[in-house]
């Protein structure tokens, strides 16, 4: 918690102009956080860290299976979202709920979902790259402790803020990447998805792969 506070106070420091060392990142091992999801929870529905906390409803944590073995990845809560405190609840989230039961034969209780942010940006905007390091401790943490074996990347937005790689999603979608002895698949986000159906037949083949790999 100690370190939270010092974390929050560094922010405060930048949004006064103080300019700290290009290095500074919100490095997930530097920071001391609890070892339980629920606890981590707790400190994270009270997160104030960035400037989403100001417009959200709910935040949005994550929920599913606490020892799945595949955890998804989105960019961050949509309205739906926001008011529910729940991830993927909208159109895209019932489309990913489809593919994960008709494609993968599970269900959304045996997976866990969650996203690079857990405020809602205003307007569905991406999130900014201060939100997404920020934020990105809770995440970290969370899949320290879920531990799974496959994470999966929805979209641009979560694959270049997990893996630091801005390369398009067309590039890297059904490739396999490593982040800390787990395999990190990117996908579409199944929002592009609904926008351009046509994709649906490459998502296709990288649900398999994350089947085949299960
Ligand atoms: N899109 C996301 O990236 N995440 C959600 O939770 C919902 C929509």
């Amino acid at each position: 918690m100690k370190n939270l506070l010092k974390l929050k106070h560094l922010y405060k420091l930048k949004e006064a102009g103080v300019e700290y060392f290009e290095g500074f990142h919100s490095k997930d091992s530097d920071i001391k956080m609890p070892k339980e999801l629920d606890e981590l929870k707790k400190i994270c529905i009270n997160c104030t860290l960035c400037d989403l906390s100001k417009t959200r409803t709910n935040v949005v944590f994550g929920e599913g299976n606490p020892n799945a073995k595949l955890m998804f990845i989105g960019e961050g809560p949509g309205a739906e979202e926001d008011k529910t405190g729940k991830p993927f609840v909208g159109r895209a989230g019932k489309l990913l709920t489809k593919i994960i039961l008709n494609v993968l034969n599970l269900t959304r209780e045996d997976v866990y979902i969650a996203n690079i942010v857990k405020c809602r940006p205003p307007n569905n905007r991406v999130p900014t790259i201060e939100e997404a390091e920020t934020c990105k401790v809770y995440l970290l943490k969370q899949i320290d402790i879920i531990n799974p074996k496959i994470l999966v990347c929805l979209g641009k937005t979560a694959f270049m803020y997990l893996m630091n790689n801005d390369l398009p999603i067309s590039k890297v979608r059904g490739q396999i990447f490593d982040y800390k002895e787990k395999k990190v698949i990117p996908t579409f986000h199944p929002s592009f998805l609904l926008r351009n159906p046509s994709a649906k037949k490459d998502a296709y083949k990288d649900f398999l792969l994350i089947k085949s790999l299960l």
